[in-house]
């Protein structure tokens, strides 16, 4: 077996006293769709925080393509990362938030440049190609010099999801990433997901509709308080729930 995109062993993170994650296992296969589920305040984005380095874990064993999460490993020494070896790590992780974050002072096509040119370095002229490939490829070739306001926000988050992928991730994270747009726009947005899911992307996906966990998810995670409670195929998780507590919440949400 190759060695899993994600491998969560027991993660923990609290802030303060309050514990958020009390002991996390999830494992994501290369090229497949982890899709994650659970109500408010289960500690989701904090466990998509911790696989990007935006948050240091507290306990257990977290690693992301065999690689432990902050840490480099040598021999059978582990040492922290530093800065600019975590920042090295990101970079192969892309990630789109609800809330779509573009740089509202630079166009569809420089938004999704940006990266590329001032952080790897690559060369303008060619850095523009990609971006307007990028673009096409999340059908918004037509909107490349438009501006984020002038954007809706479903057409927004696909120019977030195209400069994620103009760093050439090797997973992508998406944290609900449909929660904030109008019903009518959130479909285009899933249309984008799915097909870079046929592609072949890796990805963990935050989210409540559970008909694109169903369709295009390879797994299926529901999580509650902290904790990993229930997780299989989605057909188990979403349609055959064997959980209290996972029966409640789709009760909630379909
Ligand atoms: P979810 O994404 O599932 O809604 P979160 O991971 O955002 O859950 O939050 C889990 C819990 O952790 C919540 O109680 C939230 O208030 C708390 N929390 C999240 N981030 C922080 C933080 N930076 N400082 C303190 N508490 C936080
Ligand atoms: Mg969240």
């Amino acid at each position: 077996m190759p060695l899993p995109m994600v491998h969560a062993q027991g993660v923990r993170k609290h802030y303060g006293k309050l514990e958020v994650l009390k002991g996390v296992d999830l494992t994501v296969e290369r090229g497949q769709v982890c899709c994650l589920l659970g109500p408010s305040g289960s500690g989701k984005s904090t466990f998509l925080r911790c696989i990007n380095h935006l948050e240091k874990i507290d306990g257990g064993r977290l690693a992301v393509d065999g690689d432990l999460v902050g840490h480099r490993q040598a021999g059978d020494r582990l040492y922290e990362l530093r800065e600019a070896e975590v920042a090295a790590r990101r970079r192969d992780i892309g990630m789109v938030f609800q809330r779509f974050n573009l740089f509202p002072h630079l166009t569809a096509l420089q938004n999704v440049m940006e990266a590329p040119v001032r952080v790897a370095r690559v060369n303008v002229a060619e850095a523009r190609v990609e971006a307007g490939r990028l673009l096409d490829r999340v059908g918004l070739a037509d909107r490349a010099d438009h501006y984020p306001a002038q954007l809706s926000g479903g057409q927004q988050q696909r120019v977030a999801i195209a400069r994620a992928l103009a760093m050439k991730p090797k997973l992508m994270l998406f944290d609900e990433p449909t929660s904030a747009l109008d019903p009518e726009l959130v479909g285009d947005v899933l249309d984008v997901m799915r097909d870079l899911a046929a592609d072949g992307m890796t990805m963990v996906v935050v989210t409540h509709e559970t008909g694109f966990a169903r369709e295009v998810g390879d797994t299926a995670v529901f999580m509650d308080e902290g904790v990993v409670v229930e997780s299989g195929t989605p057909r188990q998780v979403l349609v055959a729930p064997t959980h209290e507590r996972t029966k409640a919440f789709l009760g909630k949400v379909l």
